[in-house]
């Protein structure tokens, strides 16, 4: 079973890639479930998400997303009908292209639901996609989730992209904090090309001989960044164990974002 923890679905007036498109793409590359984000870049509000992803109950499962700077953003009254109703599985920050810190005081309400409801905060981490304007890479890089991780211990947290360039850092702040996960989502752009496998090798081999561990790494595209079908071919020609490959492509993406039902 696979199942992929970092998708975006996004909306413009010239192109879509819903929940239709998502889905057809992962028949393609045999993945059973995918984590849907939605994301004020993508110009995908929380309600489109979940009016979206309603139509695959089961195989789509909806983190909503929270722009703290935004008039538009959901309240935290709302979040949490969201989350006691299992809507939504987890909520995704953009703390980089967005420029606020994990640890700003406007994010505590939302996190402490997540606590709460034993659901995960997923931080995108590292590179940030440099024709979106202003992204800020002080609120990007992996060490600043240390501060919250200690202060939060309960919160669940997830830092996307392995930190993209510093995985190491990644695997330190993952290392010490037990509440701290990282998915390997977002590192190729289209297909896995030759320069791209040299890039894998290195971030993953960074990542463990750091002190990461399998047991906390999650398998993630950033769809429709990328083709779902060859990332999922790249991680499963890496040398990793029967018992590794399972963590990182579903058994720890169940129990951290609560799919067993
Ligand atoms: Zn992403």
């Amino acid at each position: 079973m696979i199942i992929d923890c970092h998708t975006h679905l996004e909306f413009y007036p010239d192109k879509k890639f819903g929940a239709q498109e998502i889905v057809a793409s992962m028949k393609k590359a045999k993945i059973k479930k995918a984590l849907v984000y939605a994301g004020e870049m993508f110009n995908c509000a929380n309600e489109k998400l979940l009016c979206e992803s309603s139509l695959f109950k089961g195989i789509l499962f909806p983190i909503a997303s929270i722009s703290p700077l935004s008039q538009n953003r959901s309240t935290p009254e709302q979040i949490e009908e969201w989350l006691a109703g299992k809507k939504i599985y987890g909520l995704k920050f953009y703390t980089g292209y967005e420029h606020f810190y994990p640890s700003d005081k406007i994010l505590r309400p939302y996190l402490n639901l997540l606590e709460k409801y034993n659901q995960p905060a997923i931080f995108h981490s590292g590179d940030t996609w440099n024709q979106a304007k202003d992204a800020k890479l002080k609120y990007a890089h992996p060490l600043i989730f240390d501060d919250l991780a200690s202060d939060l211990p309960n919160l669940k947290i997830v830092i996307a992209h392995f930190g993209n360039p510093w995985a190491k850092d990644a695997a330190e702040v993952s290392y010490k904090n037990k509440n701290v996960y990282i998915d390997c989502s977002g590192l190729v752009y289209d297909s896995v090309k030759p320069q791209d496998k040299i890039l894998l090798k290195r971030l993953f081999s960074d990542y463990l001989l750091f002190g990461g561990s399998t047991d906390k790494l999650l398998f993630g595209t950033d769809w429709n960044l990328c083709d779902q079908k060859g990332y999922v071919g790249y991680i499963n020609r890496l040398q990793l164990t029967k018992k590794e490959k399972e963590n990182i492509f579903y058994k720890t993406a169940q129990s951290l974002f609560n799919l067993y039902d």
